[in-house]
């Protein structure tokens, strides 16, 4: 076994987040893997742009209150919560408005579509739908 050097936290670019986002990389598969294990936590607010995973993603919330939706539902995401998004679904995650979030993120691979960030009116309408929980 190894005990691994610790990776420093990433600040994510904003080009992929609104607002501050940081995350720690915790698992990275070696090739034939293709795991993905990251540590994210979000500010009040923060959330990612638009993406899809080609392989899925499991979202798993340590801490905080969150959003994560696709193009017609919204989830709260609080601690313990699990949710998984389909291979080539569209959405974003992030934490509600008046906590932080923290949750790992579980994929395979680095085939992520990125789009457009989630605007404000995008946002405010998954704040106030996101009672589906
Ligand atoms: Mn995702």
């Amino acid at each position: 076994m190894e005990l691994l050097d610790q990776r420093p936290t990433v600040k994510g670019p904003a080009d992929l987040f609104t607002g501050d986002v940081y995350y720690d990389m915790i698992a990275l598969g070696q090739a034939p893997s293709l795991m993905r294990v990251n540590m994210v936590r979000f500010v009040p607010c923060a959330r990612t742009a638009w993406h899809s995973h080609a392989l899925g993603q499991t979202l798993h919330v340590i801490e905080g209150h969150g959003l994560v939706a696709t193009r017609d539902r919204v989830f709260v995401m609080r601690p313990g919560d699990t949710v998984h998004t389909p291979p080539g679904e569209e959405h974003w995650h992030g934490a509600v408005p008046d906590r932080f979030m923290k949750h790992l993120a579980i994929w395979e691979g680095d085939d992520v579509t990125w789009g457009p960030h989630v605007t404000e009116a995008e946002y405010e309408r998954a704040c106030s739908g996101g009672r589906e929980h």
